[in-house]
């Protein structure tokens, strides 16, 4: 049996995963070759990361355990979680911790912006973790932080990755309103398999608010990723890019899912790099601006290359 602890923040003892401890250990098959992940050991990881810790950042580069860490943190590129290390969504891929959330930090914007700077990022990605536990879904404090790091770092374009504000009236509007460079937010799997992979979600819920960012403000970029390898068939696939460009999405993201724990959704299959060029040469005949489809890709890897790429593709559009 394995328990699921918390082996990142400074309270190990407690789960990490409380829902998850009983379950049953789900095993994956082992990884294949084209899984490979550089060590995270250069001089540039180590000014990131004392960058972070500085400011009391979470980054969700730790806190999901993502392979690309080492590649990116040597390049500078973190992306900040804000609203705290713990969700209030139990979602079977994810490794950030569940449970219930403590009050925000006022001062975190301020942070965020302050690493933004030091870091020199002329792109920079934040997302967060569900807030379910407040009001508006945290909306007014990723709109704060927006905000500071446009005050901060003028010439720096924003990218959010955004929960799902599911049921919370007018949230929505708030974030947009303060006027993100890149709106994501992942679907992470085809819809058949919401209930088992994200059951605190629903797909059409999630489909309508890429929809409603573009109806209310058009100049802004959309974006969305789902995970392969949880068991989806390949149609559903091709019918996610489908319900995606209908609510005129502009940047797809494919990546494979990798298992955290035992205790979290096994890895039903490795999806070879040659299957991932496919569905990016399907999305791209589909009408997406951009599409990133490789093993290793995440919403936010290489996100400031894709961002420049993502802008150039709509100017080439508009003539
Ligand atoms: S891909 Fe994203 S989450 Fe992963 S290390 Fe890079 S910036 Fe962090």
């Amino acid at each position: 049996m394995v328990v699921v602890v918390d082996t990142v923040s400074a309270t190990p003892l407690r789960p990490r995963h409380p829902e998850k401890v009983n379950r049953p250990d789900a095993l994956s098959p082992p990884k294949p070759d084209w899984i490979r992940v550089r060590a995270p050991n250069t001089r540039g990881y180590a000014d990131t990361r004392r960058i972070v810790k500085e400011n009391g950042l979470v980054t969700v580069c730790e806190e999901a355990g993502c392979p690309n860490i080492g590649e990116c943190w040597d390049k500078k590129h973190a992306t900040f979680m804000i609203m705290g290390d713990t969700c209030t969504r139990a979602c079977a891929f994810c490794n950030v911790k569940t449970g219930m959330p403590g009050a925000l930090d006022a001062s975190e914007p301020e942070h965020v912006a302050e690493a933004t700077f030091k870091l020199g990022l002329a792109h920079i990605v934040i997302t967060s973790v569900d807030r379910d536990d407040l009001a508006d879904g945290g909306a007014a404090h990723f709109a704060q932080t927006i905000r500071a790091i446009r005050a901060r770092c003028p010439t720096t374009t924003i990218e959010i990755l955004t929960p799902d504000f599911l049921r919370k009236d007018g949230a929505l509007e708030v974030v947009v309103a303060a006027k993100p460079d890149v709106f994501n937010h992942n679907l992470e799997t085809v819809p058949s398999h919401y209930l088992a992979v994200r059951p605190g979600a629903r797909y059409f819920h999630s489909i309508r608010l890429l929809q409603r960012v573009k109806e209310i403000d058009p100049t802004i970029f959309t974006k969305s990723g789902i995970m392969v390898g949880l068991g989806e068939e390949r149609h559903e696939v091709l019918q996610v890019m489908d319900d995606l460009r209908s609510a005129n999405v502009d940047f797809l993201t494919i990546g494979q899912y990798l298992q955290p724990t035992r205790k979290h959704h096994a890895v039903m299959r490795y999806v070879p790099p040659d299957e991932f060029s496919g569905y990016e040469k399907l999305a791209y005949a589909k009408g997406f601006l951009m599409v990133s489809a490789s093993p290793l890709t995440r919403s936010s890897h290489h996100a400031g290359d894709d961002f420049v790429r993502l802008r150039a593709a709509r100017a080439a559009l508009s003539g």
